[in-house]
């Protein structure tokens, strides 16, 4: 889209959703995007296949869910449509499951909307950040809360410093969740108790990824793990995602990216 940006888009400054969507060999980016995954290949040759490698982990989990029954779906921050959207994946198991997708760039509502083929499912502009997200008209009208909810919040928390609060957030989510909830987290990931020798390598990763993008935080698998609070981790725990339950023919991840990326699922009681 680098010829007509629309009214109110900075085409000049990367951003996250547009970046993100370049790494995943979408079409809804601009030149400075792209730039952006240039500059994480310099850092390791696959950086940007950790974005394929977390739509993959999205697809497992989303699957994995469905057939454990959940029916009702929130996606919080969801990005740029892409293939294998929550949607599709869910419907293909459940066509009656019920998707909501919530993202703050309204960049993303507006190419969200031509992917609403149908009445259950709905996007929705809201910032995670609001603490009356989940009284959003466009998600309750939806989602019945009261009822078990799948709650992804896939590569976004790592966006939110410590001084906005990611844990406080969660956790507000988690409580307003019936139980039989799920909640599935991917996250940036600095493996300091399980690949230690290649933390420096990877901070290496996050001082560039902040110095262009500026929002990217690289958290520990305690730090990560917190933010399931009292849920109970479904098997194998919080680990990288390509090690959360792979299947064959997926993209894999070399040391240091491999470790770069982490994620996990757990159910509330
Ligand atoms: N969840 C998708 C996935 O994992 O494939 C997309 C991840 S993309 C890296 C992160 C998305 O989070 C972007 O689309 C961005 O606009 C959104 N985001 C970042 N901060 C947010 C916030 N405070 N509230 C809502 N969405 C946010």
């Amino acid at each position: 889209m680098d010829q007509d940006a629309p009214a109110g888009i900075d085409p000049t400054t990367p951003n996250i959703a547009r970046v993100y969507d370049a790494a995943l060999g979408g079409k809804d980016n601009f030149a400075v995007d792209r730039q952006m995954v240039e500059l994480g290949r310099q850092v390791a040759p696959d950086a940007p296949d950790t974005a394929r490698a977390n739509r993959q982990f999205l697809r497992r989990v989303v699957r994995e869910l469905a057939a454990r029954g959940v029916e009702q779906f929130l996606d919080i921050g969801s990005g740029l449509p892409t293939v294998g959207n929550v949607h599709e994946v869910a419907q293909a198991v459940n066509p009656h499951a019920r998707v909501v997708y919530v993202d703050f760039d309204p960049v993303v509502l507006a190419h969200g909307r031509a992917l609403l083929s149908n009445d259950h499912t709905t996007i929705v502009t809201a910032d995670v950040r609001d603490p009356d997200l989940l009284g959003h008209p466009g998600i309750t009208s939806l989602l019945d809360l009261r009822r078990p909810v799948g709650l992804l919040m896939f590569a976004i928390l790592h966006h939110l410093d410590d001084d906005e609060d990611p844990g406080g957030i969660v956790a507000r989510l988690r409580d307003s969740l019936a139980p039989g909830s799920h909640l599935a987290i991917s996250h940036f990931h600095l493996p300091v108790e399980t690949a230690p020798e290649l933390v420096p390598e990877i901070q290496e990763g996050e001082r560039l990824f902040n110095a262009t993008l500026g929002t990217g935080r690289w958290r520990t698998r305690a730090q990560i793990t917190e933010f399931f609070g009292d849920f109970e981790l479904l098997d194998p725990g919080v680990v990288p995602v390509n090690d959360w339950r792979p299947e064959g023919n997926e993209v894999r991840l070399f040391p240091p990216t491999h470790h770069g990326i982490a994620g996990g699922v757990a159910r509330k009681h």
